[in-house]
């Protein structure tokens, strides 16, 4: 098996319930919060939870290299506050040492906002800074920039953000990047349609590269292209159509990493899941 699918499921009630929802749908692959995404606050992990998670990973056959940890969504490090900056700091330090206790080598993010008052370079060093003073106390966990639809004054909608991040990033071995299907639409670049992919993904290689590709999240856009509206749909419901996921199932690029369903009817993410598998053309599952 080359292609790892599974869903962002939910982890109420403790972290340790997250591989028992991903085993439910037929998961091999998942993504989760490590702690309530919307509060600053968390308790920290116990023991008690930390042994759970792992023997409820255990039991349900997925790899840890196929886990995709995300960051709450209240934090931003390139915020134009160097006071609310530092409190987002603190915090994904945090999220990083969470995902540390849990035997996960990845964290994903969203890479900052400008809220219209600063320039969009001034943000992205900011948050390559942040990136930085992180890398420099913590360890194990690669840093995952998530390309964004640019909705608002978020930055990550071009790969030019994603590549300058890595660049300004001190320890390459620990950055890497999370495409999103319904967010590289709603930026503008096309992946609906063979020739579209491949000129979407050439372009993502040539300005990022592959070789820092650790996951993708996998979802059909309500926004139509280039609209700059964050918008997810179910697959094949929405403006990008199925084609592209056919497309991503068979590229041997997005072989052995995480492949994640944040469509927006959980109730069918087993179907999806299953959709995804009978895509692929040789026998992989
Ligand atoms: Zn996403
Ligand atoms: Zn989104």
């Amino acid at each position: 098996m080359r292609k790892f699918v599974g869903a962002h499921v939910s982890a109420s009630g403790g972290v340790y319930n997250a591989p028992l929802n991903a085993a439910k749908i037929g998961a091999s692959a998942f993504a989760l919060f490590t702690k309530n995404q919307r509060q600053w606050k968390a308790k920290p992990l116990t023991e008690e939870d930390i042994e759970k998670f792992q023997t409820h990973l255990t039991n349900s056959g997925i790899d840890k290299d196929h886990i995709l940890p995300h960051d709450s969504y209240l934090i931003n490090l390139g915020h134009p506050d160097s006071q609310k900056r530092a409190r987002s700091l603190e915090a994904f330090i945090d999220e990083v040492n969470r995902c540390s206790l849990l035997g996960l080598d990845k964290l994903n993010f969203h890479p900052g906002s400008h809220l219209r008052q600063i320039g969009e370079e001034e943000c992205l060093s900011l948050i390559a800074d942040s990136m930085n003073r992180t890398l420099e106390v913590t360890e194990g966990v690669t840093l995952v920039i998530e390309n964004t639809a640019g909705q608002g004054s978020n930055l990550g909608y071009r790969f030019e953000h994603l590549a300058y991040l890595i660049d300004r990033c001190e320890d390459k071995s620990r950055v890497g990047v999370c495409l999103d299907t319904a967010h590289l639409f709603a930026a503008g670049y096309d992946i609906s349609h063979e020739e579209s992919y491949e000129r979407t993904m050439r372009e993502f290689d040539e300005v990022v590269g592959f070789e820092y590709l650790r996951g993708m999240h996998i979802n059909d856009s309500k926004a139509k292209l280039g609209s700059r509206v964050d918008r997810h749909h179910s697959l094949g419901c929405g403006e990008i159509g199925l084609e592209a996921f056919r497309l991503i199932m068979n590229d041997a690029r997005t072989d052995n990493i995480p492949l994640i369903l944040e469509t927006i009817d959980d109730t069918i993410w087993d179907k999806e899941i299953e959709l995804l598998y009978s895509f692929v053309k040789e026998p992989v599952k």
